[in-house]
């Protein structure tokens, strides 16, 4: 089960700046048979990506697998309390937080740009939807 993992391009990288560039993270939406997975980048557009042994074209970013969570901030799609993971604020609305998978379920209103905050307490980055 890879939905919802936060990852980066690894080593074995070959899809040019798709990823919106070096360092950029983005959200495995789909697994797609035959060992590859879609994955939205934050900034950028969405690839395919091989996710076998000994490719690695993707190296895990997940401040969920490391046990990162937002305590007591509710997700508005999911109502998921406690938000594991990267956390995603409406800028437009007040009190709007979605987390990964609603976000890139196009929760909320797509519109609306969103701040991206990895880790409780840190700074956010601005995200970008898909199609805003
Ligand atoms: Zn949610
Ligand atoms: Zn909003």
């Amino acid at each position: 089960m890879l939905r919802g993992l936060r990852v980066v391009r690894g080593p074995d990288w070959k899809h040019d700046n798709q990823d919106g560039g070096h360092d950029h993270v983005g959200t495995v939406v789909a697994e797609q048979g035959d060992n590859t997975v879609k994955v939205n980048w934050d900034m950028g557009d969405s690839s395919i990506c091989k996710a076998e042994d000994g490719n690695h074209e993707l190296k895990i970013f997940d401040s969920a697998s490391i046990g990162v969570t937002h305590p007591n901030i509710a997700c508005v799609g999911c109502e998921e309390v406690c938000i594991l993971g990267t956390l995603w604020k409406c800028s437009t609305c007040q009190n709007t937080n979605l987390c990964s998978l609603c976000y890139h379920d196009d929760k909320h209103d797509a519109t609306h740009t969103f701040l991206r905050i990895d880790f409780p307490g840190t700074e956010p980055r601005s995200g970008k939807r898909r199609n805003s």
